[in-house]
């Protein structure tokens, strides 16, 4: 028999979004715990500067992940480390989240802020090379590649401020875009247009990441003209867009065509009692403001829901 360990509200994931579902969910004085695999801080915890959090203009992500964990601490949170497995909706009072350890950890209400996972090329020595120069990463591995010839593939926020970020490394960073046009918000775009240490290389696709125990090259197409080309780098940084992290939950739970969570304006899902918040769900722009507007709404409505149910 698995050990159950019962709150009122359980978070899953601890990013933003599930620290400020905490902060909430703890300061209307129900039992309140979040569950993390990693460190409290999600995405942010990796993320060199924020310069777009109203009241912080310029602030590295892990010290603002560190303030939002010690306020939401403050008012009672429980922060336990787990990897959760699988989510059920054991009718409408019991929400289960399973977690690797064995325990089941018990809500009256949960909220899911599970996030996203980076979209892969999906192409040759891209797996093998993982870690050898293949990252997803600039803040955890840029530094390896001092005074190197680094490559970025992708043409959206942040494929561009992640190469911008990785100038301060590299010789020069080259950003492979397969259009002839950036994705990425005008204001970004102009910044990388003026960095000298930044190139592009447009209308172009990686075929294949080269390298026997490191990244050496990668295989090039232009998808224009159909021409080969190989360009020696030492390092491929990927940042292609992201998965929403749904496959824990449970499978009535209604999803959009991309995969995200469809929820109301409560951010209910369509399993009521289970909510969800940041990148997991639907959004125009995924944001750290998102994701904390999202945490309250979600927290707000898991107590607003619980108070109902026990009037
Ligand atoms: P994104 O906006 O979806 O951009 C993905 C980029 O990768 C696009 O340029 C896309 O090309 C390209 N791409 C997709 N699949 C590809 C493939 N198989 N091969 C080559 N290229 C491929 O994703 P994102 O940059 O991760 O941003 C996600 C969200 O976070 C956005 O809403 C963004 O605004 C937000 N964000 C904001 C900031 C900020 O405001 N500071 C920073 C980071 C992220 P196409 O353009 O041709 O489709």
């Amino acid at each position: 028999m698995a050990e159950e360990k019962q709150f009122d509200i359980v978070i899953v994931g601890g990013g933003p979004g599930g620290l400020t579902a905490g902060l909430y969910g703890s300061r209307a004085n129900l039992k309140t715990v979040m569950i993390e695999k990693y460190m409290p801080g999600g995405q942010i915890a990796n993320t060199e500067e924020v310069e777009d959090y109203p009241g912080f203009e310029h602030i590295s992500g892990a010290e603002l992940a560190m303030k939002m964990t010690d306020h939401a601490k403050k008012f009672g949170l429980e922060i336990l480390s787990d990897e959760i497995i699988e989510i059920r909706s054991d009718g409408d009072y019991k929400k289960v989240a399973v977690g690797a350890s064995g325990t089941e950890y018990v809500g009256k209400a949960m909220v899911v802020c599970t996030g996203g996972s980076p979209v892969l090329l999906n192409v040759p020595g891209e797996k093998e090379l993982t870690g050898k120069g293949v990252s997803y990463c600039a803040i955890c591995d840029g530094a390896f590649f001092r005074d190197k010839i680094i490559t970025v593939v992708g043409g959206g926020d942040a494929a561009v401020e992640e190469a911008m970020f990785l100038t301060k490394f590299g010789s020069k960073v080259i950003l492979i875009h397969r259009r002839d046009e950036l994705r990425a918000q005008k204001v970004i775009q102009e910044r990388a247009f003026k960095n000298k240490k930044l190139e592009f290389i447009w209308d172009s696709v990686v075929e294949e990441v080269n390298g026997d125990s490191k990244v050496e090259s990668l295989s090039l197409k232009n998808v224009k003209t159909g021409e080969v080309s190989t360009l020696e780098t030492a390092a491929c940084f990927v940042f292609i867009g992201f998965h929403p992290n749904t496959h824990i939950l449970p499978k009535e739970i209604a999803l959009n065509e991309s995969g995200y969570v469809t929820t109301d304006y409560k951010m209910e899902t369509s399993v009521p009692g289970i909510f969800v918040c940041g990148d997991i769900r639907e959004q125009l722009v995924r944001q750290i403001t998102n994701a904390v507007g999202d945490g309250t709404t979600a927290a707000m409505a898991a107590v607003y829901r619980i108070e109902e149910m026990e009037d």
